[in-house]
């Protein structure tokens, strides 16, 4: 599955699941415990110190993971129980490899978002191992001579944090789906990316790759002619695609707005730079995601407003704190672990639970739009019935927020969209946990990831049954899931009667150009002809046969 745009091509560079296991009952020579203790201490703080300099390199996010990942490198308990092991025996590495086992267990029966962090605690012990063995680290080279073709079964933002286009020429991986994290990352990196690819890692270092991220196509060992052929044609359709300009709207001048998911101010260059006319999604959550308590009112005021002014005369929506699953806050959460988180209280679910937090939010972009030139919508994430769209809509207008809207992404909303309909002033249909609810697949499975894709008929039909509710009671709305950068898929959601498309930056341009260079009727003919389809990889067929100018564009 092709899910961040563009050709790339270059040798595999493999990343090996691990580094191996050391034997068990692994010993040393006689009477050089201490000198065991050393050598492990020694490989302990070597790694800490690495990650640490990776950390501060990378910056942003990627620092606070990294630096986490050294402090429990160097955990006075973890310490402890390896100087133990070598008391009773054991060689450093096979110490090592069984101290870090104990602390995986304990996580690994917690779950949960504690349960993910195996992962990091298994990067640790691997590079402990291989500092004592003198093998190489195990990781991403961050320099190439010549950039290299990603292969991984999955990647973790750990691993990526360091790379950038000049190192990495595409991505491949055999898990993960269009939501995933490699496919966010590799589309704001402006990298090309196929996820889901069975048997990637598989491929021999060093054999050279071509990939095109948008039809997901893998091949092997190319002819040079091959890859001549498929570089002008990509050449040529980013000169076409960055050729129109102005505002979103089909060939035959039928407005479609186009706007730009943000997570924060820092997303507001790229979203400027991509000629975004608003802002149709803000994830407010990814603001305070390493919060132990709320942030102030002040902070969050200063926030909403940086992203108001980036847009005078503008829309910008801003989404109410989407806590839970995989965006978990540690001041907005259910009381105790929960079995299926993605199903649990989360989003608008926990507002009930802690309602002083929606209060503060709400005043605060109260406070942010008094004055502001830009027009604020504000919505709530997971609203599943009409009394919760009227709870979330009468807050609202109590704290002076005229534009109330709620998100369609849960199949119970789309389908009963004419009632919610009443108290929203606006959709915004989120296609992303649309698709994992309709078909009951987690968005964080990898393996699920077909079901995921929104070609889906049956997700077309909950977008359909969503948008045509909107329209019969006069309301706006707009799609901002991951879908609506598909440019293809942009002109079925313009077809189907989709009121304005928002998506990372990136996507903009692609999207813009293939509305520009088809009419409405060719859209909506897309939209039926998809619809009528049985599979998705039909439905997309069918959608690209009715848009004829899409092929002067490449796409
Ligand atoms: C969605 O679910 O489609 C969406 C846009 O929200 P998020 O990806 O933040 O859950
Ligand atoms: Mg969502």
């Amino acid at each position: 599955m092709g899910v961040s745009p563009g050709i790339g091509h270059g040798p595999a560079y493999v990343l090996t699941a691990s580094v191996p296991e050391p034997p068990p009952g692994q010993s040393y020579p006689e009477g050089e415990a201490d000198r065991e203790k050393t050598r492990a201490l020694a490989a302990l703080r070597q790694v800490a110190g690495a990650l640490e300099v990776r950390g501060d390199q990378a910056g942003g996010e990627a620092r606070d993971i990294l630096q986490a990942q050294a402090l429990m490198a160097e955990d006075p308990g973890l310490i402890v129980g390896v100087k133990s092991l070598i008391d009773h025996g054991l060689a450093a590495p096979r110490a090592v490899y069984e101290a870090f086992g104990k602390y995986r267990e304990m996580l690994k029966n917690v779950g949960g978002y504690l349960g993910e962090r195996v992962a990091d605690l298994d990067d640790i012990r691997d590079r402990v191992i291989a500092t004592l063995d003198g093998t190489p680290m195990p990781g991403v080279p961050t320099q190439a001579e010549r950039p290299f073709v990603l292969i991984a079964r999955d990647l973790a933002p750990a691993d990526t944090a360091l790379l950038s286009k000049d190192v990495v020429a595409a991505f491949v991986t055999e898990e993960g789906g269009p939501t995933s994290h490699t496919a966010i990352l590799a589309r704001a990196m402006g990298v090309p990316a196929v996820v889901a690819c069975a048997g990637a890692t598989t491929i021999a270092r060093d054999a050279i790759v071509l990939v095109d991220g948008t039809t997901g196509e893998v091949r092997l060992e190319p002819t040079d002619h091959e890859v001549t052929t498929a570089v002008s044609a990509q050449t040529a359709r980013e000169a076409a695609v960055r050729s129109v300009r102005g505002p979103g709207r089909t060939k035959d001048g039928h407005p479609v707005p186009l706007l730009a998911n943000v997570g924060g101010p820092a997303d507001l260059d790229p979203a400027l730079a991509n000629g975004a006319e608003g802002v149709g999604l803000y994830r407010t959550e990814f603001l305070f995601l390493d919060r132990d308590t709320a942030p102030s009112l002040e902070e969050q005021e200063d926030a909403y407003r940086a992203v108001l002014e980036a847009f005078p005369g503008g829309k910008v929506v801003v989404r109410t704190l989407d806590a839970g699953a995989d965006k978990p806050l540690r001041f907005l959460a259910p009381p105790a672990p929960e079995p299926n988180p993605a199903l649990g209280e989360r989003g608008l679910r926990l507002f009930r639970r802690f309602p002083e937090v929606m209060a503060g939010q709400l005043a605060a972009l109260a406070a942010a739009a008094d004055g502001a030139e830009a027009e604020l919508g504000v919505m709530a994430p997971m609203v599943a019935t009409a009394d919760e769209a009227r709870w979330f809509a009468d807050a609202c207008h109590a704290a002076g927020l005229p534009r109330a809207g709620v998100m369609i992404e849960i199949p119970a909303a789309a389908l009963r969209a004419d009632s919610i309909a009443r108290f929203a002033e606006f959709f915004s249909i989120g296609t992303n946990d649309l698709a994992q609810y309709a078909f009951a697949a987690d968005r964080q499975v990898g393996a699920l990831s077909a079901l995921h894709d929104p070609w889906n008929p049956a997700l077309l039909d909950l977008i359909a049954a969503a948008v045509t509710a909107a329209s019969d009671n006069g309301r706006e709305c707009g799609v901002c899931g991951e879908s609506a950068a598909d440019p293809v898929m942009a002109c079925v959601l313009a077809g189907l009667g989709a009121t304005s498309l928002s998506m990372s930056a990136i996507g903009l341009p692609a999207v813009r150009a293939a509305l520009a260079a088809s009419t409405l009727d060719e859209c909506q003919r897309a939209a039926v002809a998809a619809r009528g389809a049985v599979t998705p990889r039909h439905a997309r067929a069918e959608a690209r046969s009715n848009l004829p100018g899409l092929a002067g564009l490449g796409l």
